[in-house]
């Protein structure tokens, strides 16, 4: 590229970015609609090049100056040659962006990260996530789909994790180590992800970021070249081997295979793919990969991580990029849907020192559960869980002294389309513990007038009194209420009914006996047995669950995706 139609190319760019910014500013009609995918495709020539990483500096600065209020550009490290690696958080939910406020997580808000150009000669996500934050950024406000998203929690957009490998067009980072091959691994470290402290230096930036999201983290999809496929977890191998098509299927692999086919639903070119029949494949079932950042994200985060390859060929021509974007546009707006808008938000306190909690929840086509370990006293904790739309049931269990017999809070929820499900479960009081009636009950109030006050019970037996919060759109709101935790003459209309529920419910909820999710066994097993003991399980867990496995798609020999 020469110089001078080089920086034509940036003026061009400055330009096109101005006037987003402008038209965000003066009025809410922008001319970037997510409805109309040929008002997106029409601007200039220049805007569907490759944008350089200085380009990428002033694009995400320009975003923030454009829409200071969701937008915020800042770095997460530095890559081996010094070059910032730059984030673009996007959320319309109050509390997360505000001046002086450095973090960009908030309990109760869950987040997702796409990840781009993680091998630097592999540039397409990058520049489609260039597109999409113009349209989350600078989109018209009441554009449904961005505001569903953006109302729903934050959506970080990691353009590039391999600046260098961009500038060198290659594979590798300046120093020439494969990135997604320096993570802690799983199978060849034992178990043991923590950090070794020689990792790369954009290895280590995400995965510090990664634990500073935490458990708002819900997902991750990481946007590679080389084939066309949603790849997803595990991408080891349980034996550790290299060969080919061993399936490993993770404990979630039913969500998974969920959530590769919403982004799949919605782009006709991953449904005809002669090489992935199904448009998607678990990581092992193609090829083996150790110390891969999508293993690292799953297991050592707990992220629900993907990857989508986006096209056979790496760093394709320019001029194909429009073609590029409306391929994909609506199955990366799929994954911000699938992830953030729907779904079942559960929250919880801890209320002594040391308690762990697990939280589950099981509908008809799969199960998911976390383990909260060693939690502070009266820490507040949410998770959200990005399952399909269908009945679930929910429970809460306080791991006490005696582990074979936990506290449990249960409810039942309806997860709807697009739209979230958020419920908190409390502890039953001490009261409550141990007689015949120990399950707690649960009223759905999201139909009841908004004044009226709700019951919540607390540890110390106390009772006291919330409003029921407003539901947005879409959301329901439900509070547990503790059997015979209501007196008062006002709330004799809601007890009657939360007394009915639970005698519908005790019953059923006494006799289920649900299997704990393998996933928070294998968390809970961590701080209970040896890593050897670990290791066995999780070796005949993977095996017994090989024998469910989907028959695989054909595969010819390639080279590295
Ligand atoms: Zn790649």
């Amino acid at each position: 590229m020469g110089g001078s139609r080089s920086r034509a190319r940036v003026a061009a760019f400055v330009a096109v970015v101005a006037f987003i910014a402008a038209s965000a500013s003066v009025s809410g009609a922008s001319a970037l609609n997510v409805t109309s995918l040929e008002e997106t495709l029409s601007h200039s020539p220049e805007r569907w090049t490759y944008w350089s990483n200085t380009q990428l500096t002033e694009f995400v600065q320009g975003m923030e100056r454009g829409s200071p209020d969701r937008c915020k550009a800042y770095t997460i490290g530095e890559s081996a040659m010094g070059q910032s690696l730059w984030v673009l958080s996007v959320t319309k939910v109050p509390g997360v962006i505000k001046p002086g406020r450095p973090e960009m997580s908030l309990e109760g808000v869950p987040a997702f990260l796409y990840v781009g150009n993680m091998h630097g000669d592999e540039p397409l996500g990058r520049q489609l996530m260039f597109y999409l934050a113009e349209e989350l950024c600078a989109g018209a406000a009441e554009e449904p789909a961005v505001d569903r998203i953006l109302s729903s929690g934050v959506v970080h957009l990691l353009f590039s994790l391999n600046p260098d490998g961009f500038d060198l067009k290659t594979r590798g980072n300046a120093n020439g180590v494969d990135l997604n091959r320096n993570f802690p691994d799983a199978i060849k470290r034992k178990g043991n992800l923590t950090l070794l402290g020689t990792e790369e230096p954009e290895s280590e930036a995400i995965a510090r970021y990664a634990a500073q999201l935490g458990t708002t983290l819900v997902g991750a999809t990481l946007l590679h070249e080389g084939a066309l496929v949603v790849n997803y977890p595990l991408d080891g191998a349980v034996s550790g081997s290299k060969v080919r098509r061993e399936a490993n299927p993770s404990v979630d692999d039913a969500l998974f295979r969920y959530l590769a086919q919403r982004y799949i639903d919605v782009q006709p070119e991953l449904q005809r793919n002669p090489e992935f029949p199904t448009g998607k494949v678990q990581g092992s079932m193609w090829y083996p990969v150790y110390g891969g950042l999508q293993d690292y994200l799953y297991l050592g985060i707990g992220a629900y991580c993907t990857t989508v390859e986006m096209n056979d060929q790496k760093w394709p021509d320019e001029v194909d990029l429009p073609r590029f974007w409306k391929q994909h546009r609506a199955s990366m707006y799929a994954f911000l849907d699938a992830y953030l808008s729907q779904g079942i938000m559960v929250r919880f306190r801890a209320n002594e020192p040391g308690d762990s909690v697990v939280v589950k929840a099981a509908g008809a086509s799969l199960q998911v559960a976390r383990a909260f370990l060693d939690l502070e006293a009266g820490e507040e904790v949410s998770v959200h869980f990005p399952v399909p739309t269908g009945a679930y049931k929910v429970a809460a269990e306080w791991q006490g002294d005696d582990p074979q017999h936990p506290e449990l809070a249960a409810a039942e929820v309806e997860v709807r389309p697009d739209a979230r499900a958020s419920l908190t479960l409390a502890r039953p009081l001490p009261a409550a513990r141990g007689g015949p009636m120990r399950v707690a009950g649960l009223v759905d109030l999201s139909d009841a007038s908004s004044s009226g006050p709700s019951l919540v019970g607390t540890a110390n037996g106390e009772r006291r009194e919330e409003g029921v919060p407003p539901s947005r759109p879409g959301e329901r709101n439900y509070r547990l209420n503790v059997q015979g935790g209501m007196t008062s003459d006002r709330q004799q209309p809601l007890r009657d009914a939360v007394l009915q529920n639970l005698k519908n419910r005790v019953e059923s909820t006494h006799n289920a006996s649900w299997k704990r999710s393998h996933r928070a066994q294998e968390i809970l097993h961590a701080s209970y047995f040896s890593t050897g003991l670990m290791v066995f399980l999780f070796v005949a867990i993977v095996g017994l669950a090989a024998c469910r496995v989907d028959k695989a798609p054909r595969t010819r020999a390639r080279g590295l995706v």
